[in-house]
């Protein structure tokens, strides 16, 4: 069930600076007992949790998130409002205008079973002067012989009427094909500065002498190299279209790798300087540490960019056939002290001199940019937090227990969440929760940021 105090507009503007378009919404209007809630129950699967509860003029005004063919919308019940003493007419009326208002299109329902009455023409009045698409559903029709009855709704003048049965799911796939037509498009998702789509962008990065260019030369082999001669001067590639797995990878900056730095003042800033403007540009990074050295504060300090990046991490351990049992065993002391913070990491032991374990690269990023775009429904992210919040409590402070209300994925890319809750929740309690989070869906290879609202 839906917690009182979380606001639909704050959630938008979450999902807003994630580079999610705001959602297309749809209105569903008509008179009482149409069908209305029948048909959003179908429409939803009831799996979809309330995701606003906010009280209308004289009821709740409802709020769903819904998918149809992977397309993702909003769905507004106005029904379930009581007549009040204006009468039917004006208090549907209210609501249909209230419902329309904020909606990209209209869902209007009648009774095929009834046939337009006065109060669905006055509605249809309303629905032409907001201008807005519309489909119209033509409810009841639980079988073939009140097939005809929805053919008289062509009266209305709103198109063509689609033959629904709410209760049983009789031509409900038509009335969604028609509904997502009506639909806008979702703004396309965008990262960064170019949209989503095409190969998917890979940094490479580390300290130098890890053996990125070596790497770099070992995935490419000269010949399958297509040189993409974007933003960089006409010697220098900027990126490198690289074919790995069957797919084509975009490395990103690789101009910067193969140009070699040499141990020069400033060598170090231009290094971090490359790894930053590559980190800006990716989804995925490769943090290449030499695994014969002693891990450096350069090499943790790398891994944090591109977790404070937000990108999608994999660990490779170069130089791997240089590693003996000794220093294997040291390297494993150093990952459980050093590389706490990225413990969800996918981690593969490479040779880019003799080319171990490189096919084991692409599955990694694989499984990381899966992790990078999770998104958990609502629903049972909520199922998940109620339990978690009974099982373990946050502990009292102050004579006050703070309790998460309600949580809401705001984004992926990373997976960005959002808490609702009846208090300030300690560091120690957010790190538990992320960590229950990752055990329970995965999230492997992406960092996930956790975001805490205090409603009084
Ligand atoms: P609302 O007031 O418009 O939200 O209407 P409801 O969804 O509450 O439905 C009103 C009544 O119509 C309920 O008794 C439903 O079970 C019934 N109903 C809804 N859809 C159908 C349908 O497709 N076929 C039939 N036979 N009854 C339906
Ligand atoms: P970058 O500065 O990160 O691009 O590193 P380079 O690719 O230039 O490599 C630095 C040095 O490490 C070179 O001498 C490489 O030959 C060596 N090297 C790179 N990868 C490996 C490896 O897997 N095994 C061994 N033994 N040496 C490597």
């Amino acid at each position: 069930a839906a917690e009182e105090g979380f606001d639909i507009d704050e959630i938008d503007a979450e999902l807003d600076a994630a580079g999610h378009g705001p959602l297309p919404v749809l209105a569903v209007v008509g008179r009482p007992n149409v069908g209305k809630s029948t048909l959003v129950n179908r429409i939803i699967g009831r799996r979809e949790a309330v995701v606003e509860d906010r009280p209308g003029v004289t009821r709740d005004r409802v709020t769903y998130e819904a998918t149809w063919n992977g397309r993702r919308f909003k769905l507004v019940d106005t029904g379930g409002w009581e007549v009040d003493v204006l009468g039917i007419d004006a208090a549907v009326a209210a609501q249909a205008e209230y419902g329309i208002e904020t909606a990209d299109a209209v869902l209007f329902v009648v009774d095929a079973t009834v046939g337009a009455t006065d109060t669905d023409e006055a509605l249809v009045k309303i629905i032409r002067k907001a201008g807005k698409p519309v489909v119209l559903c033509a409810n009841k029709v639980d079988g073939p012989s009140t097939e005809a009855e929805a053919a008289y709704l062509w009266s209305l003048g709103l198109g063509e009427p689609y033959p629904v049965s709410a209760l049983h799911g009789r031509g409900s796939g038509d009335l969604l094909d028609a509904v997502m037509a009506a639909l806008p498009e979702a703004p396309p998702q965008t990262f960064g500065d170019s949209p989503v789509g095409g190969p998917r962008r890979v940094a490479l990065i580390g300290r130098p002498n890890v053996g990125k260019s070596s790497l770099l030369n070992k995935v490419a082999g000269e010949e399958r190299v297509v040189v993409n001669e974007l933003a960089g001067t006409t010697r220098d590639p900027v990126d490198e279209m690289i074919e790995l797995g069957g797919k084509t990878w975009k490395f990103v900056d690789t101009a910067g790798i193969r140009r070699r730095v040499h141990l020069t003042a400033g060598a170090d800033f231009y290094a971090s300087l490359r790894t930053a403007s590559a980190l800006e540009k990716a989804e995925v990074a490769v943090v290449l540490i030499d695994a014969s050295e002693t891990l450096a504060e350069q090499d943790t300090r790398i891994i944090s960019m591109a977790v404070e990046a937000g990108r999608a991490v994999v660990i490779a351990y170069n130089k791997w056939d240089q590693i003996d049992e000794e220093r294997r065993y040291y390297l494993e002391r150093e990952i459980e002290r050093d590389l706490v913070q990225v413990r969800w990491a996918p981690r593969v032991n490479v040779s880019a001199k003799t080319g171990r374990h490189m096919e084991k690269l692409v599955p990694a990023i694989e499984t990381a940019l899966e992790g990078w775009e999770t998104r958990i429904p609502t629903a049972k992210l909520n199922a998940f937090l109620g339990e978690l919040v009974a099982a373990h409590p946050h502990p009292i402070r102050g004579g006050k227990q703070p309790r998460i209300l309600f949580g809401t994925q705001a984004g992926t890319r990373p997976p960005r969440f959002v808490l609702f809750a009846s208090g300030f929740l300690e560091a120690g309690y957010r790190r538990f929760v992320e960590r229950r989070l990752r055990e329970e869906f995965g999230f492997t290879g992406t960092p996930i940021s956790i975001s805490v609202r205090v409603r009084e």
